[in-house]
């Protein structure tokens, strides 16, 4: 798989409320493809000082995919979620020498949940949707397994340098097939008011890519500018809405703590000063 740079267009607006006078016709369908289950603290940072008074569950949440149909420019996904090997098997047919031991020891794999007509290529069938490329958020398998689902001759894009790793142990094998992952360099992207380096995917206002590192170090949210309201996909700057209410980041599954933190800051201030714009988390609708 070879990486290309993806060709950013140019942006007509300095600054959010230019984008906002001129939404766009272009719409978000989110579709629950699977569950995980992860610890209420860790999906909140416990040392954060907002963490006080929360107690530590197992918390069952939705992993996504999110449609993305532009009038004009088709249908794209953000993230994948899962693909339909999940179904029967909670670790989606790894491969590897040692795939089956640690299958029934439960280690260093993660195991997800998914029924009946949950996975992408269902929903995809369902809504007729006709995909014209993908975006993913970062490259964790709960983002990306559904790609081995996806037709192969579209573009793939992702933040410049995100890091994709097979398991020594056993492959999940995500991207086979995949020639070329086109990744956006933000340091060329123009800095808009509170959120940094943002890319204007269309040129049009529509659909934006957002610079989010910390849960990994290239990591992206998503902004659709569309009809009805603002839309902002955290997706997993922000694992769940109590996250986003108390502005707590991410400890568990992150990279980089301090900087999830400042990127979630980002994001909550953003929603403070355009309290139009609705929030969808990354684990949760
Ligand atoms: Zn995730």
């Amino acid at each position: 798989m070879k990486r290309e740079i993806f060709q950013l267009k140019k942006t007509l607006a300095n600054d959010w409320g230019d984008v906002f006078k001129n939404p766009c016709p272009i719409k978000v369908t989110s579709f629950i493809t699977g569950h995980v289950i992860v610890n209420k603290l860790g999906a909140l940072n416990p040392k954060h000082p907002n963490a006080g008074e929360i107690k530590d569950e197992p918390l069952k949440v939705p992993i996504l995919a999110h449609w993305i149909q532009h009038a004009q420019y088709g249908d794209y996904l953000v993230d994948s979620g899962l693909d339909s090997s999940y179904y029967g098997d909670p670790y989606g047919k790894i491969k590897g020498v040692f795939a089956g031991l640690f299958k029934r020891l439960n280690l260093f794999v993660d195991g997800y949940i998914q029924g009946k007509n949950q996975d992408i290529s269902f929903h995809l069938k369902k809504n007729s949707v006709n995909l014209k490329g993908v975006f993913l958020s970062h490259l964790h398998s709960d983002h990306v397994a559904g790609v081995r689902d996806l037709p192969k001759d579209i573009p793939y894009v992702v933040g410049k340098g995100e890091k994709y790793k097979n398991h020594k142990f056993f492959k999940g094998n995500y991207l086979k097939g995949i020639k070329v992952l086109y990744e956006i360099d933000f340091s060329k992207a123009p800095n808009m008011p509170i959120l940094g380096p943002c890319a204007d995917i269309f040129g049009d206002g529509s659909f934006w890519a957002i610079s989010t590192p910390g849960h990994t170090h290239r990591h992206i949210s998503f902004l659709i500018n569309g009809e009805k309201c603002p839309i902002l996909l955290a997706t997993d700057a922000c694992f769940i809405k109590l996250g986003f209410e108390k502005g707590i980041g991410s400890s568990d599954y992150t990279d980089d703590v301090l900087m999830a933190q400042s990127s979630l800051n980002n994001l909550v201030e953003f929603k403070k000063c355009y309290p139009q714009v609705k929030v969808i988390c990354g684990h949760e609708i």
